[in-house]
């Protein structure tokens, strides 16, 4: 590792302004940064470790909830109103990492985590996102896990958070502050595609810290995360579903959805809400929907098996929420 200040800021103005100085980085929980730091992928100049300023509590917001950047993950998915108002996130969480991580992993740093791209971390091989201009290395390699939604010829990596991928789906919004003041972004827009410019992950600008993120007025209906991954536990999802869905008199009523695994963001595609509001569900609409997800889908040889994966993921949740025979 190689030598880094370390700064405890005393307040979130504090923090703001350690935060703008190159090559300042925040810190959370520690469970993505300090790994890549180990290998040299992370080189920040200045630790400005947040966890001293608040930004801890999860508190009622409106017909809404406000979610600290500094809350855990254990304490999110634990929440009462969480669970009982926005399981999917409590679901996404829970679906995500280990018990042990979640217990140190908090909002901020999660949506931030970093692409678990083998090329990005390590240093001898060519990879876009880590050296602009080196090349991709996982284009022609290594790319079971990659992304077959909004790739570009620069990167192909995938997001590989769980959390926000429900927080998508319930259309919440990332609250900031940095030189510019205060801002909102909506977790839709937070992460961007890779185009050509894959180093730049998200819409944080340099010197912004996030402070929370803010759920919307809950929706009724079933709540679904559907993660599938190569073993139960402890690994990051090939695919997955977060789903607010809710039937009236045969009909879907409300359909939001999001989807992981896919993309270098969560994916959240406003066509098929508007397929299927209104519809009456039929295996014949739920591949309507599939197509409409999967219209521009691009595998890279290995992880070719994603388009059928996210089809039939995608076919299951909506059987199973309105009891249609697979
Ligand atoms: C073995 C393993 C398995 C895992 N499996 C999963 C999984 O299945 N699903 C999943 O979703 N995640 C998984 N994770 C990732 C884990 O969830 C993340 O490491 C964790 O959420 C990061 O949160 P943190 O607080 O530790 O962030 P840190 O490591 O502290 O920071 C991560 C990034 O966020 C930035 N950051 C932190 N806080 C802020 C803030 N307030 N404002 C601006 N930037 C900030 C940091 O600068 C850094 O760039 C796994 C991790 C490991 C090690
Ligand atoms: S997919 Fe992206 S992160 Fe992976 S090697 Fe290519 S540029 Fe790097």
């Amino acid at each position: 590792m190689r030598p880094f200040d370390y700064q405890r800021p005393d307040g979130l103005d504090h923090a703001g302004q350690l935060a703008r100085a190159d090559g300042a980085m925040a810190i959370a929980g520690g469970t993505n940064l300090l790994d890549l730091m180990k290998l040299q992928v992370e080189t920040p100049g200045t630790l400005v470790d947040v966890n001293s300023v608040g930004m801890n509590t999860i508190d009622a917001d409106g017909d809404g909830l406000r979610i600290g950047a500094l809350v855990t993950n254990t304490a999110t998915a634990a929440y009462d109103a969480v669970r009982r108002d926005y399981a999917v996130l409590a679901r996404a969480i829970l679906a995500g990492a280990t018990q042990q991580l979640r217990n140190k992993a908090t909002t901020g740093g999660n949506l931030c985590q970093r692409t678990r791209c083998y090329y990005f971390t390590h240093l001898d091989q060519p990879c876009n996102k880590r050296e602009p201009g080196s090349g991709c290395g996982a284009l022609k390699g290594i790319a079971r896990l990659h992304a077959i939604l909004g790739t570009s010829s620069e990167c192909i990596a995938t997001y590989p958070g769980d959390m926000a991928v429900a927080m998508a789906a319930l259309g919440a919004t990332v609250e900031v502050t940095g030189p510019a003041g205060e801002r909102s972004i909506p977790v839709r827009e937070f992460h961007r595609l890779p185009g050509d410019m894959p180093q730049k992950d998200n819409a944080l600008e340099p010197g912004e810290i996030i402070t929370a993120v803010r759920l919307p007025a809950p929706t009724q209906g079933q709540h679904i995360y559907r993660k599938v991954r190569e073993r139960s536990s402890y690994a990051f999802a090939l695919c997955s579903v977060a789903a607010i869905i809710r039937m009236e008199e045969g009909r879907f009523a409300h359909a939001d959805l999001a989807f992981g695994g896919l993309a270098h963001k969560p994916w959240h595609d406003p066509r098929i809400t508007e397929l299927l509001v209104g519809s009456e569900p039929s295996l014949a609409l739920f591949d309507k929907a599939a197509d409409l997800l999967l219209e521009d889908a691009q595998g890279y040889g290995e992880n070719d098996f994603k388009i059928p994966l996210a089809r039939r993921t995608l076919k299951s949740v909506l059987c199973e929420v309105t009891g249609v025979d697979a």
